[in-house]
């Protein structure tokens, strides 16, 4: 059976099956917490748990046989972004590749910036958010751009921003609980300028102190949410960093990748033997980045058609909720909005209440993003976007999949009215 038959949404109704026991209509809407493993995954990482097992550091043949397979799903991951072999890190998590991103620019630029200053949005996912703020207890300055009321920000507020201590800007693509896209192609245009600005003056200027500004910042997104469903070629949107996560893309869990481009000068936050170019150290998890590899292809394969399957569909259950709830609002743009994502609020309840009812209904759904779910605070996010401050804590986030039916968003959305409407 090629790759291409084995990520069928039957394969994954059958996970779902499985996980969902005799709840045989249960309904899945989580898929921006994380996907089920495909099966051309499983199967493409199969070998590396068994005959392929040896270290690929090791100089033996079986040593060399997991380095080849290290090699391919890095020359293969490469292909897709459009970036050399080089410029591809492997990691644990996309929240170690954002710890390493952030952090290790930080570190690299001390050696010529005291002050560093980072710009990033108050909607980040928190291992961007708390990551800046450790560093800011670290003597780091942190500008935090305020999203608009439809969860977006403007290349210009980038620009406003920069200083001349800024040594890294960090705008997630789209944002995990209200799927906003935003504007990275224009923002890299942006500090692109800014840069080639600060080098003409720094040519012009007398002074023997060149402005920091002269070959930074770098810029650096986090493309979790945007893999499945956007372009993630890094010439197209013109970014140096670029952070991914395996278990979103119907991957493992346990493997991310961080885009870093040659010329971004970074310090390791692991350290120990040379691997991942001396700037993650450890033992590569083989099967792990193999699968994520072959996840990433499934993923380009066949991502026109799905996006446009998921946001029809999704566009039919947003219509439906609006239509059976009047007072339920949607959060964030309804247009530049990635494929998958429906969040609303619903005023008069909170989602600690609607998440458990939901869930005995079948249906199951996020309070916010799957790190913060189970702590009840009020949304960031949603808080960021200026409304009624009750929707911070009664909002909820619905995120479709591949193995999402038509029959599914009926059926969630007859219970979700069903349910508010009570
Ligand atoms: N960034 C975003 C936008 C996310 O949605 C997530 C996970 O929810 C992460 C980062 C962290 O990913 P991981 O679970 O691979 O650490």
């Amino acid at each position: 059976m090629s790759a291409r038959a084995y990520i069928c949404s039957a394969d994954h109704r059958e996970i779902l099956d499985y996980m969902f026991g005799s709840k045989k209509n249960a309904i899945y809407l989580d898929y921006a917490a994380s996907t089920p493993v495909s099966k051309s995954v499983m199967a493409a990482m199969e070998p590396y748990f068994s005959d392929l097992f040896a270290n690929p550091s090791s100089l033996h043949i079986p040593g060399q046989k997991a380095q080849a397979g290290l090699d391919t799903a890095r020359h293969d991951v490469a292909d897709m972004l459009g970036c050399g072999w080089q410029e591809v890190l492997f990691t644990s998590s996309a929240t170690e590749s954002l710890n390493l991103a952030l952090r290790g620019v930080i570190k690299a630029s001390r050696e010529s910036v005291q002050k560093p200053h980072i710009i990033t949005t108050n909607i980040e996912h928190s291992a961007v958010l708390k990551t800046c703020q450790d560093l800011e207890s670290d003597g780091v300055e942190v500008t935090y751009l305020p999203v608009n009321s439809e969860g977006l920000i403007k290349a210009k507020q980038v620009e406003v921003a920069l200083q001349e201590n800024t040594v890294l800007v960090s705008v997630m693509y789209v944002n995990n609980e209200i799927g906003t896209i935003q504007p990275i192609a224009e923002i890299a245009k942006t500090i692109s300028r800014a840069r080639s600005k600060s080098q003409i003056a720094n040519r012009k200027s007398s002074s023997h102190k060149p402005f920091a500004i002269s070959h930074l910042p770098f810029f650096h997104t986090d493309a979790v949410q945007a893999t499945n469903y956007l372009d993630i070629n890094v010439e197209h949107l013109g970014v140096d960093l670029m952070t991914f996560s395996g278990h979103k893309i119907y991957g493992p869990k346990g493997i991310g990748m961080l885009y870093k481009k040659e010329t971004v000068k970074m310090r390791p936050q692991i350290t120990g033997g040379s691997q991942e170019r001396e700037l993650r150290a450890g033992t590569e998890n083989v099967a792990a980045i193999v699968g994520f590899a072959q996840a990433l292809k499934d993923v380009e394969e066949e991502k026109s058609k799905e996006t446009q399957r998921v946001h029809d569909l999704r566009e039919l259950f947003i219509e439906k909720i609006l239509k059976g709830v009047p007072s339920a609002t949607l959060n964030g743009s309804r247009d530049l909005r990635v494929a998958g994502n429906a969040n609303f609020c619903f005023s008069h309840t909170t989602s600690e209440v609607l998440i458990p009812t939901l869930d005995a209904l079948g249906v199951y759904a996020s309070g916010g993003s799957a790190c913060s779910a189970r702590v009840p605070e009020p949304s960031h996010v949603i808080a960021a976007l200026g409304g009624e401050a009750e929707c911070a804590k009664s909002s909820i986030r619905f995120s479709l999949g591949r193995p999402t039916t038509r029959d599914q968003i009926e059926s969630a959305a007859a219970a979700v009215i069903q349910l508010v409407s009570i």
